[in-house]
C-alpha cells in the first residue's frame, strides 16, 4: 500500500478544511432530502425525520455497534424511521395540496412491492402506512399472495397489475370478497373475458382498472413503458372495445379505475404534467361513456434526487414532492371543473421515492492501488534507443499550447517502444523507464489541462488515467446492480474522517475482480465526476464508505455474481434521545447458502474433499493430524460470510 500524496485534490480546499467543505464536496445537504448530515467529528450522521435535530446517529456508531455483535462488512442498514417518515411526507404533501386547491377527492398512495420485495420491507410499509390507509401494488401472482398476507387494512387499496391468469385472477376476486378494495386492472384485451368468466364463476362482482398507453414520451432511463410503442396498456380503440364488452354484459360499472405509469424516474415536470393532462381527458371520456369511475392512478415516475442537482438530468428531478403533488391536483381540477365531473381519489404507487432513502450499504475498502511515477533521469544513457530520446524530448517540449500534440506523440512513442520490448530489441529496465517518462509525460499533460478554459475532446477525463483504485469490499452486481446494468449515479461517499481533506482521487474497484465491477462515475452539482476524492488509507484503521439512497430496486435485481450472496442486513431504530437500537438484524448468505442456490449438494462436497484428504495420506503427503486441521478449514469455509473477512 502506498501512502504519498501525490494527487492532492484542489489547493484551494487545502488551505483550511472544514466540515462545509466536506458538505459541499460531497453533495450531501442536495441530496440527503435532510436525512443525513455530518457532524463536528466528522462522522456522516442520520436524521431520521429529515429535520436538524438532538435526534441524530452517528454511522460510526452504528458500525461500532455491528462489529462488537461480531457482524462483518458489507452491511446494509435499513432506517425505519426514515421510511416512515417517507411515507408521512408523501401523504402530507398530497394532503397539503387537496387543502388548498379545495380539491374534492383523497389521495391513497399505494407500494409497488416489485421496487423492494424483503419482507420486511412491504411488512413495514404497511405498517407505518396504516394511518394512512396506504396500500400495494402487485405486478405478479406472489407479489399478491405476499400483499394480500401483508395488508389489513380495508380502507387502503389492492392494485393488481401485470399479465393475468386464472389463479392471479381468482385470488384477486377472493380478496375483493374478503373487503378489500382490491382492482384488477386490465393490461391487455384478453383478461377482460378471462375476468368476466372468473367473475361469474365465482359469483363475485369484480373491481375493474384499464391501464392505458400514455402518447407522452417522458426521459429518462427507465421510461420505455411510455409512448405509442410501449408493451403494456390499452390504446383508444381496444379501450373502447373493453368499454363496450363491459355494456354488453352489463357490467359497465365494475370500471371504477384508469392507470397508466410512465416509467420510473421521470426527471422532468414536463411530462408529468402533459402524461396527466392527456390521462384525465381519457378518465373524462370514460365517464361520458357512463363508467362509475372513482379512482385516478398515476403509477409510478416520483423521482429521486440523487445527484443533488435538482434538474432534469436522470439522476436528479426539477421538481419537489410539493411541487409535484400541486402540478396533478390543479391540471386534475382544471379539466373535470369545466365538466362537472366529480373529483377522483388520486392513486399513485410511488416506489422509489418511498424506499430509496431508507437504506445504506456500508463496506470497508480493503486495499489500494495508488498511481505512482518515479522521477526520471536528466539525462538518458548514450546507448538508449532513439526513440527513447524522441519520447524523452516529447517532456522537454511539453506546453499548454500543443498539449493534444504530445499527448498523441507520447503515445505513439510509448506504443513503438512496447514493440520494440516484444522483438527483443530492448532490456526490460528500459521498457520500465520508457513507461516511467510516459506517465511524468501524462501528468504534466494533466496539470496544464487543468489550466484551460476548454479542454480539446481527447484530453477529457484524462485525470481518470493517473486515479487510484481502492478495493471495496462489495459487489456492484450484488448490491448496486443499476450502476453496472444502466450507470445508475448514487451518492457515495466516506462516513468518518470528513473533518480531514480528502487527499486521492480514486475509482472504485469491488471484490469480484470483473473488468465492469467498478464505480468510475459519481455525482457531481453540474456533471458527472470521474473520480470520488478520498482520503488516503492508514495502516492501523479501517476506511468506510457509504453508498447511499440504495433502498429502491437495488436489493431484489441483484444477483449471484461471483457467488457473492446477500449481505448482512441491520435494521435501525432511533429513540427519541437518539440512541438506537438494532431491531433485527439478517446474517447474509454463507458461502454454503450461495452454493446450494446454484445446487451443490454441500454435504456430498465435504464427502468429496475427506476422501482426496484420505488418499493424501495414503500418499503420505499429510499426516492424519493435518487432516483434520485441513477439514476444520474446508468446513469453517463453508460456513463463512461470502465477502472478505478480517
Ligand atoms: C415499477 C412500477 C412502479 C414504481 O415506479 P416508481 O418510479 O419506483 O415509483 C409503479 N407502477 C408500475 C406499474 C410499475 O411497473
Amino acid at each position: 500500500m502506498n501512502h504519498t500524496k501525490k494527487n492532492k485534490v484542489n489547493k484551494t480546499i487545502l488551505e483550511r478544511w472544514q466540515i462545509d467543505h466536506a458538505r459541499d464536496l460531497y453533495g450531501i445537504n442536495k441530496w440527503s432530502s435532510g436525512y443525513f448530515d455530518i457532524s463536528k467529528k466528522g462522522e456522516v450522521v442520520i436524521h431520521p425525520t429529515g429535520k436538524k435535530g438532538k435526534k441524530s446517529v452517528s454511522l460510526m456508531d452504528i458500525i461500532s455497534g455491528i462489529k462488537d455483535r461480531g457482524l462483518g462488512m458489507p452491511v446494509l442498514l435499513r432506517f425505519g424511521d426514515i421510511l416512515q417518515s417517507r411515507i408521512m411526507r408523501l401523504h402530507e404533501s398530497f394532503n397539503h395540496a387537496i387543502k388548498e386547491y379545495g380539491y374534492q377527492g383523497i389521495y391513497r398512495g399505494v407500494y409497488p412491492i416489485k421496487v423492494n420485495q424483503q419482507q420486511q420491507v412491504v411488512e413495514e410499509v404497511t405498517h407505518f402506512g396504516s394511518r394512512y390507509h396506504h396500500g400495494l401494488e402487485a405486478g405478479s401472482k406472489a407479489e399478491l399472495i405476499a400483499a394480500i398476507s401483508l395488508l389489513k387494512d380495508p380502507e387502503a387499496c389492492l392494485i393488481c397489475n401485470g399479465y393475468k391468469d386464472e389463479e392471479f385472477i381468482d385470488l384477486g376476486l377472493y380478496a375483493k370478497k374478503m373487503g378489500f378494495i382490491c382492482c384488477l386492472v386490465i393490461e391487455m384485451p384478453s383478461e377482460l373475458p378471462l375476468i368476466l368468466e372468473r367473475a361469474k364463476e365465482l359469483d363475485i362482482k369484480p373491481m375493474i382498472g384499464i391501464r392505458i398507453k400514455i402518447s407522452t414520451k417522458a426521459g429518462g432511463h427507465w421510461t420505455e413503458s411510455s409512448g405509442d410503442k410501449s408493451i403494456f396498456g390499452l390504446n383508444t380503440t381496444q379501450l373502447l372495445s373493453v368499454v363496450d364488452q363491459l355494456r354488453d354484459a352489463n357490467m359497465l360499472d365494475c370500471l371504477q379505475l384508469l392507470h397508466y405509469h410512465l416509467g420510473s424516474q421521470i426527471p422532468n415536470i414536463r411530462d408529468i404534467r402533459l402524461a396527466i393532462t392527456e390521462a384525465i381527458r381519457v378518465y373524462e371520456g370514460l365517464v361520458l361513456e357512463g363508467a362509475s369511475m372513482k379512482y385516478l392512478d398515476l403509477g409510478g415516475g416520483l423521482a429521486v434526487d440523487y445527484d443533488g442537482s435538482h434538474t432534469n438530468f436522470t439522476s436528479s428531478r426539477n421538481y419537489s414532492l410539493d411541487e409535484y403533488c400541486a402540478d396533478i391536483i390543479e391540471v386534475i381540477m382544471g379539466t373535470l371543473d369545466e365538466k362537472g365531473i366529480p373529483h377522483p381519489t388520486i392513486i399513485t404507487e410511488s416506489g422509489r421515492a418511498t424506499v430509496a432513502y431508507y437504506s445504506v450499504l456500508l463496506f470497508n475498502v480493503l486495499d489500494a492501488s495508488c498511481f505512482e511515477t518515479y522521477p526520471i533521469p536528466s539525462k538518458l544513457p548514450e546507448e538508449s534507443h532513439e526513440l527513447m530520446f524522441k519520447l524523452m524530448d516529447v517532456m522537454q517540449v511539453l506546453h499548454i499550447k500543443n498539449l493534444q500534440e504530445c499527448y498523441n506523440d507520447a503515445i505513439y512513442y510509448r506504443d513503438e517502444i512496447r514493440q520494440l520490448f516484444k522483438h527483443g530489441s530492448i532490456t526490460l529496465r528500459e521498457k520500465a523507464l520508457c513507461e516511467n517518462i510516459f506517465w511524468n509525460v501524462i501528468q504534466k499533460i494533466i496539470k496544464e489541462v487543468k489550466k484551460l478554459k476548454t479542454i480539446p475532446q481527447e484530453l477529457e477525463g484524462i485525470e481518470t488515467s493517473i486515479a487510484d483504485i481502492y478495493y471495496g469490499n462489495f459487489s456492484v452486481f450484488q448490491s448496486v446492480p443499476d450502476s453496472w446494468a444502466i450507470g445508475h449515479l448514487f451518492p457515495i461517499m466516506p462516513v468518518h474522517r470528513l473533518n480531514e481533506t480528502p487527499t486521492r482521487n480514486v475509482i472504485l474497484a469491488d471484490i469480484t475482480c470483473d473488468c465492469d465491477g467498478k464505480i468510475d462515475r459519481f455525482i457531481d452539482q453540474y456533471d458527472v465526476k470521474n473520480t470520488l476524492p478520498l482520503h488516503d488509507l492508514k495502516l492501523d484503521e479501517e476506511y468506510y464508505l457509504g453508498i447511499f439512497l440504495v433502498g429502491a430496486y437495488q436489493e431484489t435485481l441483484g444477483d449471484l455474481h461471483n457467488l457473492l450472496g446477500d449481505t448482512n442486513i441491520v435494521s435501525i431504530k432511533i429513540s427519541k434521545e437518539g440512541d438506537f437500537e438494532f431491531i433485527k438484524e439478517i446474517e447474509g448468505d454463507s458461502v454454503e447458502d450461495v452454493l446450494s442456490y446454484v445446487e451443490y449438494d454441500t454435504k456430498d462436497m465435504i464427502a468429496r474433499f475427506r476422501n482426496l484428504a484420505e488418499q493424501s495420506i495414503r500418499n503420505g503427503l499429510i499426516t492424519p493430524k493435518e487432516r483434520k486441521k485441513i477439514m476444520n478449514a474446508f468446513r469453517s469455509g463453508m460456513r463463512g460470510y461470502t465477502y472478505f473477512e478480517r
